[in-house]
């Protein structure tokens, strides 16, 4: 096992990730920015190292800062969590060359699904199916996208080789704004992130959000841990998921999952992973990969049983997976609402401090958070404050077990998006299941 690691994150996560160490009895390091000593995950850890101010360039993000907290520390690995530089192939070089284990998969691997062109080649390589599209970079033949475009048929969408956060992409509904459309996201894309690649693909226009997680050794095993439906988003933000997603057939599920098995299998892939497919008419279509942890990974969790975190602990310190394919079971429904400190109707961010915090209980209920009586939330970071998960054995129990547990919870002092929750958890459509990505959008009137 691993003997001591720093954890490279904040908030709820890197909470998360120090109770499965104090668990298997791995020493923690966190490291934290000075606008985040009261952390809760920064009291409770071995050690702990400030690596710079409150703004994340200067801390969270700053590569040379963490590794020195490891030599330091003399810990043996790093675990970055989701967001920051999860996801930075760069940083997981860095490590590994610093002679740390990056908990994650290859450099390789990260910086191959960062693209999404080289990412859909590679999918559809593995077989596993994608959105139909022009299978490559848009180039300067103007003829030639037009021809693309006839072929997949309007609507189209134009979207940036490097874009992430919803960022960096343009529907096009009819051949006259084509050309102007491509131009415009190559622009916008070059600005952004420095790649002015895009691609096309057949825009869906109803589609749910489903996606797979995955879990692969340094052995060449992997499996998946069935799906989740994240359709429920507000600018592509997720806000409440659930797992399984409703109307998902076994067969559906062991069709799609063992295709994302072997894709990792096929790229050597190692780690916790998230194949996100838009999901229609009862088709999946593939449009990224997630090479981390996810904020959802909870809601899998529970009806799984599988301690996602713990796996990716054990998988980086060079162990076989502990499940086979045939040990996952699903069982029961959970669903998640991710807390925000913002306005339930604005969504401005409320930072501020917590005068009073009640968290909510009972069976089946699940706080994954840093917050406490007194605790204030930093102006510096990402608005979410914890998250609310719920299970029962089936969809309707989880659901009332969330909204007693929504009506259980009080966060005073500051403004959270607890009211959001509860208008979500107690909508009749949200209730039958099933709902499509714009369905929030449209609920709070922004279409
Ligand atoms: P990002 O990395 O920016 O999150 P994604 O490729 O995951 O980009 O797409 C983000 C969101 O954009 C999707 O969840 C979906 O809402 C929308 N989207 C992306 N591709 C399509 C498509 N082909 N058809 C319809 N919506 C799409």
């Amino acid at each position: 096992m691993l003997e001591k690691i720093v954890i490279a994150n904040r908030g709820e996560i890197a909470l998360r990730i120090l109770r499965a160490c104090r668990e298997m009895g791995i020493q923690t390091v966190a490291v934290h920015s000075t606008a985040d000593s009261d952390l809760k995950h920064v009291r409770l850890a071995d050690e702990s190292v400030c690596i710079g101010p409150p703004s994340s360039l200067e801390s969270y993000l700053n590569i040379p800062a963490i590794i020195c907290a490891a030599e330091v520390t003399n810990a043996s690995a790093i675990h970055p969590g989701y967001g920051f530089l999860s996801e930075n192939a760069e940083f997981a070089e860095q490590v590994e060359s610093s002679g740390f284990k990056f908990i994650g998969p290859s450099a390789k691997a990260i910086r191959t699904m960062g693209d999404k062109v080289a990412a859909i080649k590679a999918m559809k390589d593995a077989g596993v199916p994608t959105v139909p599209g022009s299978d490559g970079p848009l180039n300067d033949d103007n003829e030639r996208n037009l021809k693309i475009a006839k072929r997949i048929g309007y609507p189209v969408i134009i979207k940036a080789a490097g874009g992430g956060g919803g960022r960096g992409m343009r529907v096009v509904n009819a051949e006259g704004s084509l050309l102007n459309s491509i131009q415009l996201t190559k622009t916008e894309a070059g600005a952004a992130f420095n790649n002015d690649v895009v691609y096309m693909e057949k825009y869906l226009e109803k589609p749910r959000h489903v996606e797979i997680q995955v879990l692969a050794d340094s052995h060449g095993n992997a499996i998946h841990l069935a799906e989740r439906d994240c359709s429920m988003q507000r600018k592509h933000q997720k806000v409440v998921e659930e797992a399984p997603a409703p109307g998902i057939t076994p067969e559906q599920r062991a069709r799609i999952g063992e295709r994302c098995a072997m894709a990792c299998e096929e790229m050597g892939y190692e780690g916790a992973g998230t194949f996100e497919f838009l999901y229609e008419n009862g088709e999946f279509y593939f449009i990224e990969m997630n090479t981390r942890v996810q904020v959802e990974h909870p809601v899998t969790e529970m009806i799984t049983g599988v301690d996602i975190i713990r796996e990716q602990l054990s998988i980086a310190a060079g162990n076989k997976l502990n499940y086979k394919q045939e040990d996952i079971k699903v069982r029961g429904h959970a669903i998640e609402c991710r807390l925000n400190a913002e306005d339930s109707k604005t969504f401005m961010p409320s930072p501020g401090k917590i005068t009073s915090y009640h968290a909510p209980g009972g069976p089946g209920v699940r706080m994954d958070t840093h917050i406490y009586n007194g605790y204030s939330v930093p102006p510096h970071y990402d608005s979410m404050i914890g998250k609310l998960i719920t299970f029962g054995d089936t969809r309707e129990s989880a659901i009332a077990r969330m909204s007693g547990a929504l009506s259980e919870i009080v966060i005073e002092g500051i403004r959270s998006n607890i009211n959001l929750q509860r208008d979500i958890i107690s909508d009749g459509n949200f209730a039958a299941g099933g709902t499509d990505i714009h369905y929030l959008e449209k609920k709070l009137g922004i279409h």
